[in-house]
This record gives structure tokens, sequence and C-alpha cells, in this order.
């Protein structure tokens, strides 16, 4: 499928708004509105939107939410989801705290070797300033016995915000010394309602001088063909690698190959963008597969040629949660 003159091979897919962690930048302190059971796409439609935008190119998909886990039955549909032949590469996000070692091994067991987790902070008392819950250790050794058990690689996303973690990015960074691991910065996005306040808005030039500051010149690293949006270096002796993902500071749109399904069943080819196509409806209503086909080509005419919010005046903020698209 091209759009744009972008080739999309890349489906995200949101599989609930629901989430066990209220991080700070994700999700607002105003009760947040759930979506009804029954307006939330069922497994079996998800596999069938999937298996159809598999035929028209996809080949990657990732699993995010809310907290994919928390859904029930998720490690069956992801045992299905692995059985769609063109689906070359099936990865999870996610904040780790509902993983065990016996989950972990069922992963890889279906052939989900890549995670990836949400972890802003290596400071237990801050973990539950950010995400509202006590859960550091946990997360913490659920990630450790993920590396054990030999997924990889492990990639660890860190928002960062002033005041809150700023002061942990060298430390976070660290991490690579001693873990092959990849850390990605992701620049926060404003998003919905956010409770975070501009000024607490930190780039990724700011992040790379504290980097070097501690560390000495980031040394790039050569991009391959698959490699997503981060922007990848490794400090010097490091095992792991360090990334940045510069969604405002310098959007990556002229490269982007991916699709959203959200878990309300709406076909979004923009995160940072309001537009958003029903397939789920449709389907519902009895669509042929060719007629899906032609909605998800239709979905794809609209992905933009670049979103709104590097644009100082934060004209083009989405309204929809994180939670609710699918980060
Ligand atoms: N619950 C899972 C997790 O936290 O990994 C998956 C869903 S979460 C929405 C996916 C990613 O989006 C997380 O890495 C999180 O840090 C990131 N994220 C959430 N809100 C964000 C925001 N406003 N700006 C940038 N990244 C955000
Ligand atoms: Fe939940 Fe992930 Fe959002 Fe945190 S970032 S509230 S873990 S969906």
């Amino acid at each position: 499928m091209i759009a744009g003159g972008r080739s999309i091979n890349y489906l995200r897919i949101s599989v609930t708004d629901r989430c066990n962690f209220r991080c700070k930048y994700c999700v607002p302190s105003s009760p947040l509105k759930v979506i009804a059971h029954k307006k939330i796409a069922r497994y079996e439609e998800i596999l069938r939107i999937t298996k159809l935008a598999c035929d028209l190119g996809i080949t990657k998909v990732r699993i995010t939410g809310g907290e994919p886990f928390v859904r029930k039955g998720i490690l069956n549909f992801l045992e299905q989801l692995c059985t769609i032949e063109r689906l070359k590469d099936i990865s999870i996000t996610t904040n780790g705290a509902l993983l065990t070692q016996e989950k972990i091994e069922r992963l890889i067991k279906m052939g989900i070797n890549r995670l990836n987790f949400s972890l802003d902070t290596l400071n237990p008392q801050k973990f539950f300033k950010i995400t509202q819950r006590d859960r550091f250790q946990k997360v913490w050794d659920v990630i450790h016995t993920a590396h054990k058990l030999g997924i990889t690689p492990i990639k660890i996303n860190a928002v960062i915000l002033r005041g809150l973690n700023d002061d942990e990015i060298e430390e976070i960074t660290g991490l690579t010394l001693k873990y092959p691991f990849h850390i990605r910065f992701i620049e926060y996005m404003p998003m919905g309602d956010s409770d975070v306040e501009k000024k607490q808005q930190i780039l990724t030039d700011e992040i790379i001088e504290k980097i070097e500051t501690r560390y000495g010149k980031l040394i790039p690293i050569q991009r391959s063909k698959n490699d997503g949006p981060a922007k990848k270096y490794q400090i010097p002796n490091a095992r792991g690698i360090v990334g940045f993902i510069t969604a405002i500071s310098s959007h990556f749109c002229s490269d982007c190959n991916r699709l959203r399904l959200t878990s309300r069943g709406t076909l979004r080819p923009c995160l940072l963008n309001n537009y958003e196509k029903d397939i789920l409806n449709p389907l519902r209503n009895g669509a042929t597969d060719e007629e899906l086909k032609e909605i998800i080509l239709t979905a794809l005419t609209k992905k933009p040629a670049f979103h709104g919010l590097s644009d100082s005046n934060a004209k083009g903020i989405p309204i929809s949660h994180m939670t609710s698209i699918g980060g």
C-alpha cells in the first residue's frame, strides 16, 4: 500500500483503551471515560481486519493499548495472530506489570521475541509519582526476566519531562553500559486534555547535551532498512543503544510507514492527526472482504504529509488520549 509516496507495511493495533497505570503524560488526572465493551473490536474482528491489511502489504504488527495485557484472552489472540502467514514481525509495547515468566515463555514459544517496555525512571518513589502505581520493582524484575529468557532486543521507552525525571537522563542512558538494551527517549506529545505543562516539555537536543556531557560524544549507528523512526546512537563502550524519537522537534512524517487500528475499530493513518475511518461498523454490518479492503485503502488516502504538532501554537493537538488511539 502506498500513501503519499510512502510504502505502508506497518500496522499498530490497539487492543484496549484500558490500563492498569495512570501515567501523568498519557492520561489526565480527571476521570477518564472508557469505551463500552460492545464498541471495542472483538479479537476475531481484529484478526479479520489484520489479515485483509496483510493482503494489502502489511508485514509488521505492533500490539499496544492502553495496556495490552489487561485484556482477557490476549495470549490466545496473539497465538492466532502469529498464524497469519504474511506477518513477518509481531511485537508488543507494554508497561510490563502484568507479565510473568510463564507468559513471556509463551510469547517466545509462539514466535514473539520483541518487547518494548515503558519505564521512565529508575527510582521507585518517582515511578509511583509518574504512574500512580507502586510497581517499579515488578516492572524491573519483568524486564530482567525477559532479558534472561532471550527476548531481544529489549527496548525501553522513556518519556522525559522537566522537573519530573529529567535528572535521570544520564542514569537511564547508563543502563546501556551494563545491558544490551535499546533505550528510546520519546519526546512528549501533547494529546487530549493532558495535565503536562508546556514548560515541562523537553526536546531531544537538550537530552543529547546532558548525555554527551556525562559520557562523551554519541556515536551514530547506521540505519538499517527496517529501522523505525528512532535516531540511534551508542555511548562509548556501551552494550546497548540509545535512540531518540523526535516526533516534535524533527518529525519523520516523510518516512512514516504506519497505519493504526484503534480499539474502537477505526483506522487512523496518523497518530497526531484526528482523522479516523470506521471499519468496525461496516464489518459488523456484513461488508465483504473487498469492501473492507477498500475502506483500508480509502483511510490511507487521508494520511497527511506531516502532522501539525511542531507548530508552536499547537493548533493540531489530537483530541483523543494515547490510551484510546494506541501509542
Ligand atoms: N501501556 C503500554 C505502555 O505503556 O508501554 C502501551 C501503550 S502506551 C500508550 C505506548 C507508549 O506511548 C509508551 O511508551 C508511552 O510512554 C508512550 N506515551 C504515552 N503518552 C505519550 C505522550 N503523550 N507523548 C509521548 N509518548 C507517550
Ligand atoms: Fe497506561 Fe501505557 Fe498510558 Fe502508562 S503510557 S497510562 S502504561 S497506556
